[in-house]
């Protein structure tokens, strides 16, 4: 199973011209909530990465989805695993925090599993953020990865992807879609069509 064939097909993933959350502009957007909204679909994309985590040897106690977007693939990652699921998300201040009384146990291994990362900030702030719980982290799982350099993010800690897809963003100034005269759109911030 090709995870960005599945992608395609779902209309997970746009072609266009774009206006990231970090303000860049690319031709290709991911919206890995698409294929999520068909629970099988969803369940075989979860089958594909477990694979992969455990090929990397990891057994996981815990898979933690930060935030919003993170719930149901980490639910179904966690389904495929046979783990306990957890999520965080953004409390007072924008700090990232476990609620609804979630916790961890000191030592419990715990995976975090994100959608797709383009820096890999929300994924290292719940890495932290667990630690910080006394938990040991032993990787982040992601059903795409679009980091540039993802050791330079993470380091040590293993990182499994079940899909790459490298981003190609520029500076609003740079955008050679802008100089083309195309306009750019911000997903999420209207409908979308399909
Ligand atoms: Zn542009």
């Amino acid at each position: 199973m090709d995870v960005l064939d599945v992608l395609r097909a779902r209309g997970g993933l746009l072609q266009g011209h774009f206006v990231l959350s970090s303000g860049r502009h690319s031709d290709t957007y991911l919206q890995l909530a698409a294929p999520f909204e068909y629970p099988g679909v969803g369940a075989e994309l979860a089958g594909v990465l477990a694979q992969a985590v455990r090929a990397h040897g990891l057994s996981p106690a815990t898979v933690v989805g930060p935030a919003f977007g993170a719930i149901l693939p980490g639910y179904e990652l966690a389904r495929a695993l046979d783990t306990r699921f957890l999520f965080a998300e953004r409390a007072e201040g924008g700090r990232m925090a476990l609620r609804r009384g979630f916790a961890v146990r000191v030592g419990e291994e715990v995976l975090v599993c994100e959608n797709t990362l383009t820096t890999g900030g929300s994924a290292l702030e719940a890495v932290d953020l667990l630690r910080g719980l006394g938990a040991e982290v032993v990787g982040v799982a992601v059903y795409c990865d679009r980091v540039p350099d993802p050791a330079a993010v993470f380091g040590r800690l293993p990182y499994v992807a079940a899909a790459r897809m490298p981003l190609d963003s520029w500076a609003p100034e740079d955008c050679p879609l802008c100089r083309a005269g195309s306009p750019a759109v911000k997903p999420g911030s209207r409908p979308m069509a399909r």
